[in-house]
């Protein structure tokens, strides 16, 4: 069900536990900011989500309380692994969920990464 991309963050859903190392995840990257991990259920041939390694519920979240050294570290991830996976040429896609029309799950920052094909529109139509 869709989440609200402001409020309490609960420190119970699934991204807070991977970061925790309570439950596994197929790692990408990591650093002081951020980690990167495989999605569990691919919508592209590669669907990597990023996020950050603070309490923030979405963007909103983030973008109104996270320090600047958080957002540029957290960001500058992104494109880390992006450049790192080879992603440039051909090309990649970064997509954040944010509240309920969103269709936002998981109450933790994720920013998607997609590629490993021509992505068609940007949303369905
Ligand atoms: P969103 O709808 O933007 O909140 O996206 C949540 C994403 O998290 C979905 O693409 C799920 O497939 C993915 N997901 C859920 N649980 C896990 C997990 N344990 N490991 C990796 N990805 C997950």
């Amino acid at each position: 069900m869709p989440v609200k991309g402001i409020g309490t963050y609960d420190d119970t859903n699934i991204f807070a536990r991977i970061l925790r190392g309570e439950i596994p995840c197929r790692k990408v990257h990591e650093d002081a900011w951020s980690l990167a991990f495989h999605d569990i259920n691919p919508q592209a041939p590669t669907h990597i989500l990023v996020i950050p390694k603070g309490r923030y519920i979405s963007m909103a979240d983030f973008t109104a309380s996270a320090s600047s050294e958080e957002i540029a570290g957290f960001l500058r991830a992104v494109g880390t692994i992006a450049r790192s996976l080879g992603l440039e040429e051909p090309g990649y896609r970064l997509l954040a969920n944010v509240g309920e029309d969103s269709g936002q799950e998981v109450p933790h920052l994720h920013i998607h990464l997609f590629a490993g094909r021509p992505l068609g529109p940007m949303l369905v139509r």
